[in-house]
């Protein structure tokens, strides 16, 4: 009988060592999934960062100088546009609306 109660007391024993390896198996578990979620905060405001970054590295709009004459498009601080005269030079915001347009690029504005 004795014997008995000593295996059930055992078992008890036993039984309440797993129960206590599996809540610490829980905690850690729960402790990853905050250093996930905490990683996964920092990778996205990094990806934020980069992609400011990415839209300042986009071109801005330049604007742009025709020559009426030659119909050649120029960057406004290039040389060559400098020396239109006033009458035959159109000034753009952009090469954007010159889309359609038959011009010449000069070197100025890249290939
Ligand atoms: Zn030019």
């Amino acid at each position: 009988m004795e014997a008995n109660e000593n295996n059930v007391i055992e078992s008890f024993k036993r039984a309440k060592a797993d129960i206590v390896c599996l809540w610490d198996n829980v905690n850690t578990a729960k402790l990853k999934s905050t250093e996930v979620a905490s990683r996964l905060e920092r990778i996205e405001l990094q990806q934020k960062a980069i992609m400011a970054q990415i839209d300042n590295m986009k071109p801005a709009k330049q604007a742009v100088v025709l020559n009426k004459t030659n119909m050649k498009l120029h960057a406004k601080n290039c040389f060559f546009a400098k020396n239109i005269k006033p009458k035959n030079r159109a000034v753009y915001s952009s090469a954007e609306e010159l889309r359609g347009m038959r011009v010449d690029r000069c070197a100025c504005m890249g290939a």
